[in-house]
């Protein structure tokens, strides 16, 4: 058996708890492996390259909702715009511009959350503090087809639990300072924290959102 039921079992339980919702994270993981959750009733599943995303959403049940969670490139968002649920990893105007353009022309609204830089690393892609400040005194609503419904964000790669708490800490801050703006197109509401190693860290910090790969689907190579 390549899922491990009675991890998911686990953490759905964890979850609830927290009323928070688990993204299953099946990138580089096959079909048969989706299916198994699929059975047992899960619906959210995310993927981290738009092909295999397109491959997979081509194959499998039109009632799955797909997260993109990775780094998504302005020239590919025509690809998925017609099926993706939720974009995670929104991180310029530039790319919202962009989904708010696909989203348009096939009269859809695209729901995304914009991704926030909280690790040390140079390698994270995100806004910081003084980006999202200038981000939404631009002019978002000008967006008709996009809804901003949260934020998302990676701890550092790290064993050091206090600085991935920190980390968190910081996102959630954020986070409630911009959930408390209600323009149209924008209210906050998901918080997408917490991996597989770090996920716990992330509810008791104020999770809704977690994106768990890993500890479900076994590592990838
Ligand atoms: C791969 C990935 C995950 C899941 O990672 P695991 O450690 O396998 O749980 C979560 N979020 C993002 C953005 C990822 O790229």
């Amino acid at each position: 058996m390549a899922i491990n039921l009675d991890t998911y079992e686990y953490i759905i339980k964890k979850l609830a708890t927290a009323n928070a919702t688990l993204v299953a994270v099946s990138k580089t993981k096959p079909i048969k492996d989706i299916e198994a959750l699929y059975q047992i009733g899960h619906r959210d599943f995310g993927e981290n390259y738009v092909q295999e995303l397109i491959d997979k959403q081509l194959i499998l049940p039109k009632d799955i909702q797909w997260h993109f969670i990775g780094h998504l490139q302005s020239n590919k968002v025509k690809y998925i715009a017609p099926f993706v649920h939720l974009i995670h990893g929104v991180d310029s105007y530039k790319l919202l511009q962009e989904i708010d353009k696909q989203a348009t022309k096939i009269g859809r609204t695209i729901d995304c959350l914009l991704q926030v830089h909280i690790a040390q690393e140079e390698t994270k892609f995100g806004f910081n503090e003084a980006e999202l400040q200038q981000l939404f005194a631009s002019n978002l609503q000008a967006l008709t087809h996009i809804r901003i419904k949260g934020m998302m964000g990676m701890a550092s790669f790290t064993e050091d639990a206090e600085k991935i708490r920190g980390e968190f800490k910081t996102l959630k801050r954020l986070f409630d300072i911009y959930s408390q703006l209600e323009f149209r197109n924008c209210t906050l509401s998901i918080l997408s924290m917490g991996m597989s190693s770090d996920y716990k860290i992330a509810i008791e910090e104020g999770s809704n959102m977690v994106r768990i790969g890993s500890l479900l689907f076994g590592s990838r190579k």
